[in-house]
């Protein structure tokens, strides 16, 4: 059976730190879907249609990645597209204490087990909300991404 796993996230915007853990989960997976979680109460910052595309490009090469949104439980659209993992990112011990809580709770009301990638040390410090906040000031954020964001797009 294909092993299938979903890295959910925010991705407001994609960064290089998140790439790097897609791939580094597609060489252990045979598809990685991309689930950029969408809560109506929560307004974007970037357009969500604007980074699916941006995500798309970064991985046009790459047959085993697709991004897809999603809104209500991560465990429940695991499911939906038939997987059993969630793939998440470790910067630090402030990502552990969440990634722990919130791993225990997919395992028990959905049976999805919780992959924890730790980050590479190059990438270890790139956050969205750093990228959002260099971004605010009308700074390139360019080195920050996998792909080319121009300045100035219109943002909430
Ligand atoms: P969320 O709002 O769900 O935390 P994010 O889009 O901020 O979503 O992050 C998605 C996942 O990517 C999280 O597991 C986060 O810890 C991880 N992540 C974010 N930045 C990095 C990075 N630079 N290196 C490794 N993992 C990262």
């Amino acid at each position: 059976m294909k092993k299938i796993a979903l890295f959910p996230g925010s991705f407001d915007p994609f960064t290089k730190g998140h790439a790097d853990i897609v791939l580094r989960a597609s060489q252990i997976f045979d598809e990685v879907v991309i689930g950029i979680g969408q809560n109506s109460q929560k307004k974007r910052f970037f357009d969500l249609e604007m980074m699916i595309d941006c995500i798309e490009k970064t991985f046009i090469n790459d047959s085993k990645v697709r991004v897809e949104v999603f809104s209500g439980l991560t465990a429940e659209f695991a499911k939906q597209i038939g997987s059993n993992y969630l793939v998440r990112g470790l910067r630090n011990t402030t990502d552990f204490e969440y990634e722990n809580t919130i791993a225990q709770v997919n395992q028990k009301i959905g049976q999805v087990e919780t992959v924890l990638l730790i980050t590479s040390p190059e990438y270890a410090y790139i956050s969205s909300t750093i990228v959002r906040d260099i971004y605010r000031y009308g700074e390139n954020v360019d080195e920050y991404l996998p792909y080319h964001l121009p300045l100035n797009l219109k943002t909430n």
